[in-house]
């Protein structure tokens, strides 16, 4: 392949190749990139940002952006804990893209880490670290497309905005999304956004599958209070509320809500169905046919419990309180219950619904505020998404492209909600991997080779998106 130098900066090269023809900026020499990357990667997975000092993450940024002459600005309702967003001027042709990551971490148990959990330490091929997948890597990725399209010189038809938030795995104060969103809005509206929330599978060093998180289910959760008399544990009672509350989280933990299927996961299962093996293929087909739906239902609750949660709006009991002492009969019992609604669950009615199930009076449904808001689906036939299953097909041929909804919550929720289609993406990983050193596991570990493949990919989406056609 010929290729076409069109601009060179100390320290790096760009060149265009020229079987892509479509020119500004339209090519990296990606091999010269990693050492960038990789710099960049291990000095952020080094800045230990457990649920704060996200601050040092922004003047990290800082720094790096404003050698490539790029300004940015924080935004901080906490001073350890700020935002930062830079912004690429286009011509305005069409509305901001906006590329985002968070910079906190959740916490780690040191002792179950076989290295430094913020070393960023290099073994076997993987950079390991707490934040490695959990997104430390998207931030690079985001990072490391910006400042190459800001150096490409390229013209864009919209502003790219960068934002680097804090506070996405804990935010009891708001100083992450929700401040941007309520008190920032200007500076991050966009017509669509990427971020974390997908996935890509590595079989054998191939990329099999890329999954876009396209919608998410809501936390909805609640508590579930029992009251009744208090007295002496030598005393029988009635209405003992340990009792009582005991049989309503009995019933309502083995309730089967009703199953809903949305345009996401519908188009997931269809196209699941056509890359699994036969039995597989055969139960993921099943649920498309509400006739035979119901049959593998008890499977994939055994099995497949993730699959098994995006069929339904989900309710699982997590947390018990009651009692004082052993010969204490208390007057209230509780649990708490995490449900997880489905998008456009009608949550009042849902709520009426439990009450039948448990059909005690002693017992109360509290519902807890949501943490996060409604939002609807970021819809399949949008510029962004067509040109994130294209670039997934050309980069990595054979390849399937699935929309996926999170069981999770991320803060995809509060840009929907403002009305930004957002999609979430992520790099490859084995099954080994997605098994054993996923985001929030013990150990977190990343590939080198699918850091550098992720951001490949993130560039290409990007340009795409945003570069002047
Ligand atoms: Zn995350």
């Amino acid at each position: 392949m010929r290729k076409i130098v069109v601009a060179s900066l100390p320290g790096l090269l760009l060149v265009a190749i020229a079987s892509m023809a479509s020119g500004q900026g339209r090519a990296v020499d990606w091999e010269k990139e990693k050492a960038e990357m990789l710099q960049h990667y291990r000095a952020l997975v080094q800045i230990d940002t457990q649920y704060g000092n996200e601050t040092k993450v922004a003047e990290y940024l800082k720094k790096v952006l404003e050698a490539e002459g790029i300004p940015s600005t924080t935004f901080a309702k906490d001073p350890k804990r700020a935002n930062l967003v830079a912004r690429l001027k286009g011509n305005g042709t069409k509305r901001p893209l906006l590329i985002l990551a968070h910079t906190d971490v959740v916490a780690v148990q040191k002792e179950k880490w076989p290295v430094d959990p913020f070393g960023a330490v290099m073994k076997d091929g993987y950079i390991w670290g707490r934040g490695t997948i959990d997104d430390k890597d998207k931030l690079v990725s985001m990072l490391i497309t910006f400042i190459l399209i800001k150096r490409s010189g390229a013209v864009l038809d919209r502003d790219l905005i960068f934002l680097a938030e804090s506070g996405e795995e804990a935010d009891p104060t708001g100083v992450g999304i929700n401040f941007m969103v309520n008190e920032h809005f200007d500076e991050i509206n966009a017509e669509y956004a990427i971020t974390e929330g997908g996935t890509a599978r590595l079989e054998n060093g191939r990329l099999t599958v890329v999954q876009v998180g396209t919608t998410e289910k809501v936390p909805r959760r609640a508590r579930l209070v029992a009251t009744g008399s208090s007295g002496h544990g030598s005393v029988p009672r009635i209405d003992n509320p340990v009792v009582h509350l005991g049989v309503a989280v009995a019933k309502i933990g083995t309730w089967e809500p009703p199953m809903h299927l949305n345009e996401t996961t519908r188009t997931y299962f269809e196209k699941l169905a056509g890359i699994s093996p036969p039995d597989k293929a055969a139960r993921y087909r099943a649920l498309l046919d509400p006739a035979r739906a119901k049959q593998v239902q008890r499977y994939l609750a055994e099995n497949e419990p993730a699959i098994y949660s995006m069929l339904r709006t989900s309710v699982v009991p997590t947390m018990l309180k009651a009692g004082v002492g052993a010969n204490v009969i208390p007057s209230e019992a509780e649990a708490t219950l995490d449900i997880r609604a489905l998008p456009g669950e009608d949550i009042d009615e849902f709520y009426g619904e439990m009450k039948r199930v448990i059909d005690d009076p002693a017992v109360k449904i509290v519902p807890i505020p949501s943490t996060r808001p409604e939002a609807p689906a970021s819809r399949l036939d949008t510029e962004m998404y067509r040109t994130i299953e294209r670039v997934s097909q050309r980069l990595y041929p054979g390849s399937v492209t699935l929309p996926a909804m999170s069981t999770g919550a991320s803060d995809m929720a509060q840009l929907r909600a403002k009305g930004i289609p957002s999609y979430g993406l992520g790099p490859a990983v084995t099954e080994e991997d997605r098994a054993q050193y996923g985001a929030h596991s013990d150990v977190e570990r990343l590939l080198e080779s699918s850091l550098y493949r992720f951001v490949e990919f993130t560039w290409n989406i990007v340009t795409e998106v945003a570069l002047k056609k």
